[in-house]
């Protein structure tokens, strides 16, 4: 029988932590539904702890040499690669997917992360100014408590890209994770102790909203950062304004691809194959609206089908499996209602379209062709396996559909003419784009949206301006000029 029972539910003050007072949570394994681990949400007991220890921990931390930081969370990164296998069956017996994924994709991206704050965190500097005979300087000062909320999809990046810009600028973090996915976070913290970091840096609260409500509107916190849908993230903004704190937001899509004629067909499809079944369509940058030019669109659609076909779904354990089953029954009963809704609306079904035998909460790659923009499908994020195939003609017609979205995660852009690609891509409204390629994210490039889709970007440079503030100070060199 599969287990994955943690050896308590919380991660606390630099130990595992339980109070069995808290409401329940059965973690189940997607692919059969069965209970894999048994967790209690945190009680205000827990949550106060967790608070209280990551503001006392964080004063001594900020005060550490940059490159003394930086040195815990290599370390940490080291670790996750050493225990890589171990670590990708984990993510799978959480989430569902395949282990061919998790073993390249999930905690792999999560070690990059670590690696690169970990060399990051030193050449961050202020700068002086000159004023004459007097100066000012600046300086780059941590937040302090930051709160980290993941969603279900990539549990364990989502911690490791959150925790990594955080520890890495002097911040402490308290962690919840998806009450549907609560075990990746949880080894996070085995390792980040194991690899030196002292106790109450990185705390693992479990629980549902509630508990991201009682994080958020804690006085103590400074910072939230949430991965999760634009609802959830207007409600969280909206309960950290009350208390004037920093925020990043990683939120929904319902990104475009776009291809045009000239397009080399092979890559192109197999983008829009990643862009909407890898992780079996629950990715937030996913290009959902496939854009396709009229004049490729039979090639297009023939070749996808064919591809298609030969996707392997199975068992998320086996090698060779390449496509696993939604996270819960929840999400594959959404899934086959959008479904449902699209044939209703009247697009037209090219191929799947229907729940898979595999196992439990599977759901076939599905492809509709001829989806316009009204339809449902061309609006609303599925998170599934389900991509919209839309016809264009011009250029200008199709950046203007494209950008006629609330959302604005991500957008790619296929074709041969490379000044089209630059073109076309500075004029639409996405945070995180690819030309001749789609859903790639290196630590390297900032990652996040604009309009609906979010504020702030994690990875890169850029993600340590969200992990930290400017002090400014200014330098009086001579006499003081008082008028009085
Ligand atoms: P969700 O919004 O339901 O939940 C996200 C997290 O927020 C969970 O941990 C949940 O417990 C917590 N939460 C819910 N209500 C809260 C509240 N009032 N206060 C504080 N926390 C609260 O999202 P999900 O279903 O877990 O994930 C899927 C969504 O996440 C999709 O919309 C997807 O696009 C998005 N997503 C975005 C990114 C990104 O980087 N942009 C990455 C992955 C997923």
């Amino acid at each position: 029988m599969l287990t994955a029972q943690p050896t308590a539910s919380h991660f606390v003050d630099g130990r595992y932590h339980e109070d069995a007072t808290g409401a329940a949570i059965a973690v189940t394994y997607p692919h059969t539904g069965a209970v894999i681990a048994r967790l209690h949400t945190a009680t205000p007991a827990v949550i106060e702890l967790a608070l209280a220890s990551a503001a006392r921990a964080q004063v001594e931390w900020a005060a550490l040499r940059p490159v003394e930081r930086g040195r815990i969370l290599r370390r940490a990164a080291d670790l996750i690669r050493d225990r890589g296998a171990e670590l990708a069956r984990l993510e799978t017996l959480d989430t569902g997917k395949p282990i061919q994924e998790t073993e390249v994709a999930d905690w792999p991206s999560g070690a990059d992360a670590l690696e690169y704050f970990a060399g990051l965190a030193p050449t961050v500097t202020g700068e002086t100014i000159p004023l004459g005979g007097d100066f000012a300087y600046t300086l780059r000062e941590p937040l302090g408590v930051c709160v980290g909320i993941g969603a279900w999809n990539y549990p364990s990046q989502i911690a490791c890209w959150k925790a990594a810009p955080a520890l890495a600028m002097g911040n402490a973090m308290v962690f919840k994770p998806s009450e549907v996915t609560p075990l990746g976070a949880l080894k996070l913290a085995e390792i980040l102790h194991q690899a030196g970091l002292p106790a109450g840096l990185f705390n693992v609260v479990q629980g549902g909203g509630a508990v991201g409500g009682q994080l958020t509107r804690d006085p103590r916190v400074a910072k939230v950062s949430l991965t999760g849908s634009v609802p959830t993230g207007a409600r969280v903004y909206a309960a950290a304004a009350e208390g004037m704190k920093h925020v990043t937001m990683e939120l929904g899509g319902k990104s475009p691809l776009i291809v045009f004629d000239d397009a080399n067909l092979e890559d192109a499809v197999g983008a829009a194959m990643l862009g909407n079944f890898y992780s079996s369509g629950q990715v937030c940058s996913n290009g959902t609206r496939v854009f396709v030019q009229r004049g490729i669109k039979a090639r297009f659609l023939a070749r996808l089908a064919e591809r298609t076909a030969l996707i392997r779904a199975g068992d998320p354990l086996d090698r060779e499996t390449q496509f696993g089953p939604l996270v819960s029954p929840a999400q594959h009963a959404k899934v086959m209602d959008y479904i449902r809704i699209a044939q209703a609306e009247g697009a037209r079904l090219v191929c799947g379209g229907a729940a898979g035998r595999e196992g439990a909460n599977f759901v076939q790659p599905t492809v509709f062709a001829e989806v316009t923009d009204t339809m449902t499908l061309a609006r609303e994020e599925v998170f599934g396996p389900v991509m919209a195939v839309l016809d264009f003609d011009t250029e200008d017609e199709v950046i203007a559909r494209a950008n006629a979205t609330q959302f604005g995660l991500a957008a790619g852009v296929f074709t041969a003419d490379l000044a089209r690609g630059h073109r076309v891509i500075g004029r639409l409204q996405a945070g995180t784009c690819w030309i001749n390629a789609y859903n790639l994210t290196p630590v390297e490039m900032p990652f996040g949206g604009v309009k609906a889709s979010g504020l702030g970007r994690e990875n890169s440079r850029a993600a340590i301006e969200h992990y930290s503030q400017l002090k400014a100070v200014y330098v009086g060199m001579g006499p003081v000029a008082a008028p009085y």
